[in-house]
């Protein structure tokens, strides 16, 4: 069963898609993660998520193919930060249809505005880990240095309004696509994580049945 994880920035969708993956064996494809270690070797790609853009549809959609081909990923897979875009949800549609696999359920994690904001101010990285910690919900061990660690260029003010601007214009659009073919569940992302992955459990055991 494949899933499609949505919801703005520090809605929680990390942290509901590992607790998914530990208990169901799903693969876990984050995309931001995943570009954050391309843009390693792609200085283009770093400008891009820097700014809070979106990576181009035709890159990004031969990035994730060729990642998901070369792993042979075609099922059981949560999807987190992609599909954004129509395109990109059409894409890959027609990419699992060749595969006879399809998406099963799309999961919206939703939250107000003011909280992902209150939310993503407080991301720190660090830089000898790559490690995200939280400042509010997720503090470092006690052997990591909090003056050492960083806030990351998309995590600052600006590229963060930017980034919703985005998700409101592009995302409403593609999740009222995804209705017409896969369950689509909206969740109250306030809630507790332990809450929000109960629901979640219950709706996926009765897909799986
Ligand atoms: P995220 O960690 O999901 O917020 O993603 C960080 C950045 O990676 C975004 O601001 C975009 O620049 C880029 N990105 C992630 N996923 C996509 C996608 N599906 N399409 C285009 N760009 C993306």
């Amino acid at each position: 069963m494949n899933i499609i994880l949505c919801g703005p920035q520090g809605s929680g969708k990390g942290t509901q898609a590992r607790l998914l993956c530990d208990k169901f064996g799903f693969f876990y494809f984050e995309s931001g993660a995943y570009l954050r270690r391309i843009a390693n070797e792609h200085p283009e790609v770093k400008a891009i998520m820097d700014s809070g853009k979106l990576v181009p549809d035709k890159e990004m959609t031969s990035y994730l193919t060729a990642f998901l081909d070369r792993e042979y990923l075609y099922d059981d897979v949560i999807f987190d930060g992609f599909p954004r875009t129509l395109e990109q949800y059409n894409f890959l549609k027609n990419w699992l249809t060749d595969k006879n696999v399809k998406i099963d359920l799309c999961i919206v994690l939703e939250i107000p505005k003011d909280e992902t904001i209150k939310r993503l101010s407080a991301r720190r990285q660090d830089p000898k880990t790559g490690k995200i910690y939280n400042l509010i919900t997720d503090l470092p061990p006690a052997d990591v240095d909090l003056n050492s660690l960083i806030q990351r260029d998309d995590d600052k003010p600006e590229s963060i309004e930017k980034r919703l601007q985005l998700y409101s214009a592009k995302t409403a659009v593609l999740i009222e696509e995804l209705e017409k073919d896969s369950k689509v569940v909206r969740i109250d992302g306030l809630k507790s994580i332990n809450d929000i992955h109960a629901e979640i459990v219950t709706i996926v055991e009765s897909l799986l049945k």
